[in-house]
């Protein structure tokens, strides 16, 4: 007998964009397969939690079968690439996704050992000695991440990323992007040699330059990176190790040109926008929270059955939002009435009554799943949101955008530096409380209160909402408040702020 291992599957699917035809069968692999429904991860793909050691390869096959792959999903490659989620913002939108999705493709190991292991594909004589020239014989020295913006929405929390490309739009047109490298959110707890870092933007290039930029920076990366202290081996630590002048000069040179300056850009927000919008093509698109990105039958509320029903009759895509959401894309106005019937239905419409604060908070999935977790998220969120609410309530702050982000350990997979509040788990039932990032993502917050439990926390937050609904500004954010309030002072980190 051996111990009954289970397994985490994450899928490859880049801008997190499927087909209704891919939903059903990605909704029937998790309720065959895996436990707690499809969950929606903060870059876009899909996981499937407790998939038994048993049952990886049927599990594996299916998903290929849909299409979908789990290729380079982890591992120390570029993973999944983000891009934002709304094609309503730009008829430009497309273009961007295109140029994401063949990024991704690019940047695939070409080693056949994931179709041989999952697949069964016959081991061809001769397989052992591919290439790999962009990651070598030794890949990368940890995983990597890319992300595409397109202003004035961050919701991919682009500075978060080792690579970002910020869409520069120019009369209507995709002119190129702004290249931004060494951002990142992983930290340890007490190693001040570890830390959250956001991206520089060094330079400006042509869309046709962007594979050219995107091998540079990760060959630089892959011949640079820090092979000895893993805590450091990942492009940010590179870049301050060396200097963003010294890394700049690197990519130019394997690139075989210079970035041009960084064009003007302005971004607005990082979170979803929430209901029905209209496309540029008359084509509609409906948002729709989804709670930790768990979608599952939880009482009332049917998400995994409800997008069942929506996935049979939807002409269109579903998209996953890089802040943990799905956008129910492409419908045609005729059939926004028989969608909206189904959203009733099921009581998938809670982006309809949640305050700002549930609307806008994210948490990773933590314990009972992550091996890593100090602490919970995913399974605390709700509690957690239901004692804020009462205290928004008391202060007259229902309906304020402020973004919460919750991480069972300081390795940041909600985002949590980029949190208006962010709890970054210490042990069971205690969390660091920092505070004070903006709502463009870029800005990262500070350390508030280390290591304290929920009493604490709210009783910490009770005190700042109150402060914040009497002293704020017309339009001021929570965290942009804290800060000209002197309640909080943004860290000194490398970067925290955007260099241009
Ligand atoms: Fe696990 Fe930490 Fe990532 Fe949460 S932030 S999923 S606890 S590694």
């Amino acid at each position: 007998l051996e111990p009954d291992y289970s397994f985490m599957i994450r899928t490859r699917t880049p801008g997190g964009v499927v087909t209704p035809d891919q939903w059903l069968k990605l909704d029937a692999i998790a309720t065959t397969y895996a436990e707690r429904g499809l969950r929606i991860t903060t870059r876009q793909a899909f996981q499937f939690h407790g998939v038994i050691k048993t049952r990886l390869k049927p599990t594996m096959q299916a998903i290929n079968a849909a299409l979908i792959d789990t290729l380079a999903a982890c591992g120390d490659v570029n993973r999944n690439v983000v891009v934002a989620a709304n094609p309503q913002l730009s008829p430009l939108h497309a273009t961007v996704h295109a140029q994401a999705a063949a990024l991704s493709e690019r940047l695939l190991p070409n080693t056949r050992a994931y179709y041989e292991i999952w697949l069964d594909e016959e081991k061809v004589a001769g397989s052992g000695e591919e290439t790999e020239p962009v990651y070598g014989e030794t890949y990368l020295p940890r995983k990597f991440k890319i992300a595409f913006a397109v202003p004035p929405s961050n919701d991919a929390d682009v500075f978060a990323n080792d690579l970002g490309f910020i869409a520069i739009v120019e009369d209507g047109q995709l002119v190129g992007y702004n290249v931004s490298v060494g951002g990142g959110m992983g930290a340890t707890h007490g190693d001040p040699e570890t830390y959250p870092r956001l991206a520089n933007v060094i330079g400006f290039i042509a869309p046709d330059q962007l594979q050219d930029v995107a091998i540079a920076v990760i060959t630089a990366q892959r011949d640079f990176g820090n092979r000895a202290v893993r805590k450091r081996a990942r492009l940010k630590y590179t870049i301050d190790d060396r200097g963003i002048d010294w890394f700049k000069d690197e990519v130019e040179r394997r690139a075989g040109f210079p970035l041009g300056p960084a064009r003007p850009f302005s971004f607005d927000h990082n979170g979803d926008r929430f209901g029905w919008r209209e496309g540029h093509d008359g084509r509609w698109h409906l948002t729709l929270r989804i709670p930790a990105g768990r979608i599952v039958d939880n009482g009332e509320v049917r998400h995994l059955s409800g997008l069942r029903e929506i996935a049979g009759i939807h002409q269109g895509e579903f998209r996953l939002t890089p802040n943990q959401n799905l956008v129910i894309a492409g419908v045609p106005a005729g059939q926004r009435e028989r969608i909206d019937a189904l959203v009733r239905e099921y009581a998938l419409d809670a982006h309809a009554r949640a305050s700002g604060l549930r609307l806008n908070a994210l948490a990773c999935v933590a314990l009972p799943t992550c091996g890593l977790a100090m602490a919970e998220a995913e399974r605390y969120l709700p509690e957690l949101l239901d004692k804020a609410e009462v205290l928004l309530d008391k202060h007259g702050l229902r309906d304020a955008q402020i973004h919460l982000r919750i991480s069972g350990c300081p390795n940041g997979c909600s985002r949590p530096y980029l949190g208006e509040i962010a709890l970054v788990g210490k042990a069971p039932g205690r969390y660091n409380l920092m505070l004070g990032a903006d709502h463009r993502g870029q800005r990262l917050n500070a350390l508030h209160r280390e290591n304290i439990d929920e009493a604490a926390i709210l009783s910490e937050l009770d005190a700042l909402f109150a402060r914040y609904a009497n002293e704020r500004m017309t339009n001021q954010h929570f965290g942009d408040y804290l800060v000209a309030a002197s309640i909080i002072t943004p860290p000194a980190t490398p970067n925290n702020g955007i260099a241009i």
